[in-house]
């Protein structure tokens, strides 16, 4: 198992049966002291998710709900816990362990580490979890059996509770939540009003109601939540199979034809009336056929104009001159943000950016150039050995860990004493990782090899770049091999471009 490109990790604490002698909260405290120190010794960056309530239950394992939010988004490599039941076990544990399969995270306990990836371990894995690998396949099959069942008596399969309403363990049906059930009919009431599924969002950003996770409500949730017969009372199951994402070991996300769908109506408290409903439903429809801004297309600097306010792209227009040609300009931004305040960064012509994208190939071009000479070879070795020295102070800090936590168990520190060494060897690590990160990024440039292929770009740029025409699609594939991104800010007549190189 190699953990070398760990950089960032979640550390997951729940409460667990008790250690001898010792309150819920000692164990915990251990564990958490635990899971640190074990990540600090690798010199991993972390942070922590602890569970308050006891449940077994992701519902109400609110941390937990965080967590897999973070993981969905590729925040972290690992999951760190004092043993893989703490995770998960059980029939959610299927989902999960496939969750991070999917985003290629693996597990860490003290004991072992676990990459759901490798056949071996997941094997592993499921033993652990399930007893035996033939237990899983056949707890498997039993659920999948055993939610449509459930589907089919009108109770909820679909994992967590939508926004709305809670999961009733007892009855195994849904009921209302009624701090959120306001939501969604508000929801459906700015809808019917006129508002669209962007302003709806603004609209509960600025009264400062947030979904379940405390994020900001976006277009493509409100979407979601006009679309969902969850809120007329009805249960849908098995719309789709498989999971949407790229991994070749799992099934493609495909969608069923709809007369296999399990679709069971009053299964549970409607939030929303059915006429509204279907209104809402034939709003959507007709309001979707309204084309969207006709789509323009491909400029020189497509795909890598950046707004340098508010980072979002710009929007390009065509404009006719008197003379019958046309001129291109970069539209002033109107990004808006969550609360639907529009960004105010101003328009230009886009040959004005043009030429500035010129002069910053020319001069990027003599740079290279001119690094390349004999002396390279000397600043490679130069910056070799600095990363040498680098690596070998680095391992030496993670070995201070263990001689600050030996010097406390042999008395000759307290506690605090020990924290306050700890934090100092992190800072001063964090500090040689990112100077460590620097060298390698130096070395990588002064690279004989990669100059020569920028060099290349860069001529070939220059046989189909033309300052003066800002449609120019075979321009804009050779820049996009040779620069990151153009922003572009403008207050006024102070006007800033930033071209930033790969
Ligand atoms: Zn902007």
């Amino acid at each position: 198992m190699t953990n070398t490109n760990i950089e960032k990790v979640a550390i997951y604490l729940r409460k667990s049966r008790q250690e001898e002698g010792m309150s819920d909260e000692e164990t915990l405290h251990k564990h958490r002291k635990e899971l640190v120190d074990l990540v600090e010794s690798k010199g991993w960056q972390y942070d922590i998710f602890q569970e308050v309530g006891t449940s077994q239950d992701i519902e109400y394992r609110p941390e937990f709900s965080k967590l897999m939010e973070r993981i969905k988004a590729g925040y972290y490599s690992a999951v760190v816990a004092i043993e893989l039941s703490r995770i998960s076990r059980g029939s959610e544990s299927l989902v999960i362990v496939e969750k991070f399969q999917e985003r290629n995270v693996i597990i860490v306990t003290p004991n072992k580490t676990y990459d759901p990836n490798n056949e071996s371990d997941k094997t592993l894995i499921e033993a652990e979890l399930f007893g035996s690998r033939l237990e899983y396949q056949f707890i498997k099959k039993r659920l999948n059996e055993g939610k449509k069942r459930s589907a089919r008596m009108g109770q909820w399969t679909n994992g967590v509770a939508p926004i709305g309403y809670r999961y009733n363990r007892d009855t195994k049906k849904l009921e209302i939540r009624e701090d959120e059930s306001e939501t969604i009919r508000l929801i459906y009431d700015l809808y019917l009003d006129g508002q669209s599924q962007h302003e709806i969002g603004f609209e509960l950003n600025r009264r400062g109601i947030t979904t379940r996770n405390g994020a900001f409500y976006q277009s493509a949730t409100i979407g979601r939540i006009l679309r969902n017969p969850v809120y007329i009372g009805s249960v849908v199951y098995g719309k789709s199979e498989g999971s949407g994402h790229l991994h070749k070991k799992s099934k493609p996300l495909q969608f069923k034809d709809e007369s296999k769908w399990i679709r069971v109506d009053d299964a549970h408290p409607a939030i929303v009336g059915k006429e509204q409903f279907n209104e809402v439903q034939r709003q959507l429809k007709k309001r979707d056929k309204i084309p969207s801004r006709a789509k323009a297309g491909t400029f020189t600097t497509s795909g890598l104009l950046k707004c340098g306010k508010c980072g979002g792209s710009l929007p390009y227009r065509r404009r006719k001159l008197a003379s019958g040609n046309y001129v291109v300009y970069v539209h002033s931004c109107g990004h808006m943000d969550v609360y639907g305040n529009r960004c105010t960064n101003s328009g230009i012509r886009l040959d004005f950016i043009l030429k500035h994208v010129k002069n910053e190939v020319d001069r990027y071009e003599n740079e290279l150039t001119s690094n390349r000479t004999d002396g390279q070879e000397v600043t490679k070795n130069r910056i070799q050995r600095k990363i040498n020295g680098l690596k070998k102070e680095i391992d030496n800090m993670n070995g201070a860990f263990d001689r600050i936590k030996k010097l406390f168990i042999n008395g000759m520190i307290d506690e605090n004493e020990m924290n306050e060494e700890a934090e100092s060897v992190r800072n001063k690590l964090d500090a040689k990782n990112y100077e460590l990160r620097e060298a390698r990024r130096e070395y990588d440039e002064v690279s004989d090899e990669s100059n020569h292929l920028k060099l290349q770009r860069i001529a070939k740029l220059k046989e189909h770049f033309d300052e003066m025409n800002p449609e120019s699609k075979k321009a804009n594939e050779l820049l996009k091999e040779l620069i990151e991104r153009i922003t572009f800010e403008r207050e006024g007549n102070q006007i800033n471009i930033d071209v930033e190189f790969l």
